[in-house]
């Protein structure tokens, strides 16, 4: 059931021209169970002309008609959610509920992008002169080229691609090649439900080449990347040299920090959950574990406990709790990051290895005692890996949590609201989540600061970064 995925270019689902393809594979068996059209030159020419031109037509299109086509692809995208998260479980591994929430959650953004897109206001300033209006006026930057990982092959298209398209610019989206089905019928929904032909195009290929030759196109007006801060910096120097907008979604090493006064029961439960969600492949998950002295050791035990109960095995089966990771690139990093920390010292509390030969499946994982020279205290781990670190007081916190240049997300817990605020305010991150895990709704920011990027895809942020000021100043005949 698994379909072949082709590029959608003018609003034809089609081929590459030259015909070739790449195997998708199924993690949690190895199997080849389909293809994804590779893209090249003519391909790309191709998108970057219907984008060209669906921007021209969508512009002028209201924000409200522009909301109602949006409208109906998340009813569209509800009424497929099975079918389109079965898909993501084959091609990426999460378990399957994992993927139906988050295909559930993808339509609920593009709701709340298609109705705050019918708000992006300008405003009127008070003129020096009589007679004299100046207005500042909000207008699409225009297309966009916007390149997505593996991790959230839905999620991370559908920030974007509801920005846009509430906007009014076009955007042409390079999917992941690697979880290719699943997007393609986020856009699909998009397709059905009446989007004009150029609003919205997919491409896959191989990504280098076709960041290279789409962000310094004069067609393109914005790049969004979500990925690797190695990746981004590339990137958005490529796009700085051609003075293109530029939105930056990429790596963190979140500090969970737990106080003595914490709940600690709930604290472990919850982070737990956190860390080992999506098989520990997020960018914001939690992962260098700070936890006071004296509510260590029975933190710890209560997260290995978690760690223990979860049930690893294909996303598809009943009762899974956490898929196989989404390439053998995750297992080859796990392993090599676990033998660099038991050689620093670091003591493996459970897991540490490999599940079988079959698949990517990698026992969920709890390092301790890892001194900070060992690479995982510094490189982000990407999978289901924990290391938890004992701290004594408040200011050793703040340090430790500030010591990396990341600053995507973080997460304290403590029943005083005075260490809350001192916390929130100390901490360098884009994101900070007390008490709870409250991260990544469309309503609210969410981006990082220092290396993990810069610029929003939540919030009010999210849609000012696809829009351009245009002032105004008209006086009378
Ligand atoms: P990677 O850095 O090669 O790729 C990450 C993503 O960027 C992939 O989707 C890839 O297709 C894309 N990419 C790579 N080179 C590109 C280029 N030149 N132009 C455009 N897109 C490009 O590595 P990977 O093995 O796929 O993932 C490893 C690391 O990437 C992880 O350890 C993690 O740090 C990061 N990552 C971050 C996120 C995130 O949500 N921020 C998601 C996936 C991966």
């Amino acid at each position: 059931m698994y379909p072949n995925v082709t590029l959608l270019i003018d609003g034809q689902w089609r081929a590459a021209a030259s015909n070739r393809t790449l195997p998708v594979v199924n993690p949690a068996n190895g199997e080849h169970i389909g293809t994804v059209a590779h893209a090249d030159r003519s391909d790309l020419d191709h998108a970057l002309e219907a984008a060209q031109k669906g921007f021209k037509l969508w512009r002028k299109v209201s924000a409200f008609e522009r909301s109602k086509v949006m409208r109906k692809a998340a009813d569209l995208l509800r009424a497929r959610a099975d079918m389109v998260a079965t898909l993501m479980t084959m091609e990426q591994g999460k378990p399957l509920a994992e993927a139906k929430i988050e295909v559930m959650s993808a339509a609920d953004t593009i709701d709340w992008f298609a109705e705050e897109g019918r708000r992006a206001y300008g405003r009127v300033v008070p003129s020096r002169g009589e007679g004299i209006y100046q207005l500042v006026i909000k207008e699409p930057v225009g297309p966009v080229a916007a390149f997505t990982p593996w991790n959230f092959p839905i999620n991370q298209v559908v920030r974007k691609l509801s920005c846009a398209v509430a906007t009014g610019c076009s955007i042409i989206v390079k999917a992941p090649e690697e979880t290719p089905a699943s997007p393609a019928e986020l856009l699909r929904c998009f397709v059905d439900a009446g989007i004009p032909a150029g609003v919205v195009g997919l491409v896959y290929g191989v990504p280098a080449e076709i960041s290279e030759y789409l962000i310094p196109h004069p067609v393109i007006r914005k790049v969004s990347f979500t990925g690797s801060t190695v990746i981004g910096k590339q990137l958005a120097a490529l796009a700085g040299l051609h003075m293109k907008r530029v939105t930056m979604e990429l790596g963190g090493h979140a500090p969970a920090i737990v106080f003595d006064d914490a709940d600690i029961d709930v604290a472990s439960k919850l982070l737990a959950g956190a860390k080992f969600r999506n098989a520990g492949q997020v960018c914001i998950s939690p992962t260098r574990f700070l936890v006071q002295d004296s509510v260590y050791d029975r933190f710890v035990e209560g997260f290995v406990a978690q760690a223990k109960a979860l049930k690893v095995a294909d996303g598809l089966e009943a009762g899974t709790t956490m898929g196989p990771l989404a390439n053998p690139r995750r297992i080859t990093a796990m392993e090599s990051l676990i033998s660099d920390a038991t050689k620093h010292g670091g003591k493996v509390q459970t897991g540490g290895h490999r599940i079988g030969n079959k698949g990517n499946f990698f026992e969920p994982t709890v390092l301790t005692d890892v001194p900070l020279d060992a690479r995982v205290q510094n490189e982000e781990p990407f999978g289901p890996m924990a290391i938890i670190s004992r701290f004594k007081g408040f200011d050793d916190v703040v340090e430790e949590a500030n010591r990396l240049p990341f600053g995507l997300a973080s997460y304290a817990y403590t029943r005083s609201a005075k260490t809350a605020n001192m916390i929130a305010a100390e901490v360098e991150a884009g994101m900070m989540s007390i008490n709870h895990h409250g991260l990544g709704l469309p309503e609210i920011p969410f981006g990082g600061v220092k290396d993990s990027g810069y610029g929003s895809e939540g919030g009010l942020e999210a849609l000012e970064a696809y829009l351009v000021t245009k002032t105004v100043s008209q006086a009378g005949l």
